[in-house]
């Protein structure tokens, strides 16, 4: 599967199979703060996280749900020639919002005919039992993706990181929407490139996922944007941001070392705005810095699942 034309499990390949075309996601920002960011029980911002919490653009935050589908659905159409679409709840922490609000904005996206399923992102320390029953109600009804933000399962990393959670709440919270939402097709987001991390971690992190009811997972390597916290200490000498080879082999490593049916949404991040990247210069290009991640693998006979089974 994975080492016929890409050397991994690409999700376009998924979303193709399941709808029988290309689907396009639309971005909306409904939520407008995160535990995090509102300091509750003592929590700080993380360390990577922008003032926009992930948002794909700031002005969306002030439109209305509606407002920004048709907007970006009506862009994609023009340029792209699309005609299905995901909804992707995607900044700050979804599910802290109220539920019933949650509810609504569900029911507003999937009022659109050709919007075939809703993806919500959110942290593995935010979801409640009226999210659980939402999530399972919807997923009973249409495609219903969640994507919990994990970043690590390292303690130590995430707490440098600030997350204020740990690994065993996104352990819990991974097996209880997949235990009550069976329908729900999970995902997480993972971050390498963090101090500390050793190979070892990246092959555990693999193989832990093989272990999980996980359908997909999303990766980025950490990179500094402007107005955070990992800004400051970046420019004090404190963090030094991976280097894009020894993040490609960082990124093979795990890819190797992970099943092969599991899909792969992207392989390192992006920053949503062009003038926002601190470093590293090398990921300012998405698309050059995708092929040379391609050609990384391939030059090396590497693909995704080659030693799932050969312990490291
Ligand atoms: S990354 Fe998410 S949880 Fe962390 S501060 Fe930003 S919006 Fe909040």
């Amino acid at each position: 599967m994975a080492n016929e034309a890409l050397p991994y499990n690409p999700i376009s390949r998924f979303y193709r199979d399941t709808f029988n075309t290309k689907v396009y996601k639309i971005s909306v920002s409904v939520a407008e703060t995160c535990p995090n960011r509102e300091g509750l029980k003592g929590m700080q911002t993380c360390n990577f996280c922008d003032q926009w919490g992930s948002a794909a653009y700031k002005q969306n935050l002030e439109k209305p749900l509606s407002q920004q589908i048709e907007e970006v659905r009506e862009v994609l159409r023009r340029k792209r020639g699309a005609d299905k679409f995901l909804v992707y709840f995607q900044a700050y922490t979804t599910t802290f919002a109220r539920v019933s609000k949650l509810r609504e904005q569900f029911e507003l996206a999937l009022s659109y005919p050709d919007v075939v399923g809703i993806v919500v992102g959110t942290r593995p320390d935010c979801i409640s039992q009226s999210f659980i029953e939402t999530c399972n109600e919807m997923a009973e009804r249409g495609f219903m993706a969640v994507e919990f933000g994990v970043q690590s399962f390292d303690n130590d990393i995430l707490k440098w990181m600030r997350r204020g959670h740990t690994a065993e709440q996104s352990l819990r919270a991974i097996q209880q929407i997949s235990a009550k939402c069976p329908k729900v097709n999970l995902g997480i987001h993972l971050i390498f490139g963090c101090p500390g991390e050793t190979d070892q971690m990246i092959i555990e992190t693999a193989l832990r996922i093989n272990d999980l009811p996980l359908q997909n997972v999303k990766l980025h390597h950490m990179h500094v944007l402007k107005d955070t916290p990992l800004a400051e200490e970046y420019a004090r000498g404190e963090f030094v941001p991976v280097e894009q080879e020894e993040y490609f082999r960082r990124c093979t490593l795990f890819l190797q070392h992970l099943r092969e049916d599991i899909a792969v949404h992207r392989l390192s991040a992006l920053s949503s705005r062009w003038d926002e990247l601190v470093a590293p210069a090398w990921s300012t290009y998405k698309m050059e810095t995708y092929q040379k991640q391609i050609e990384f693998m391939k030059t090396r006979g590497a693909f995704q699942g080659q030693l799932v089974g050969a312990r490291a």
